[in-house]
């Protein structure tokens, strides 16, 4: 195993699959709000043990055909894996 545990955690949600790719989205389509969510992120605490300050983690869809683009966020625990979608 390499790398934060919530890797796997953020591999199994499917993610991938349904066209969303890892990075920050260009603006227009969440860049507006990765600028907050990243700090937010960074300064929130896990629910599950407590640390403070997750990991961010944004992926993002890009509009294709009549299918609009998406963006999803996740705060990550780097501690003990925990995910959670903003
Ligand atoms: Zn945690």
């Amino acid at each position: 195993m390499s790398g934060p545990g919530y890797q796997q955690t953020l591999g199994g949600l499917g993610l991938a699959a349904e066209g969303y790719r890892p990075g920050t989205p260009p603006a227009g389509l969440g860049g507006d709000a990765a600028d907050v969510d990243g700090p937010a992120a960074r300064e929130s605490h896990c629910p599950e043990c407590g640390r403070t300050g997750r990991d961010y983690r944004p992926w993002y869809r890009p509009a294709h055909m009549f299918q609009p683009g998406s963006y999803r966020a996740f705060a990550c625990c780097a501690a003990c894996g925990h995910v959670e979608e903003f």
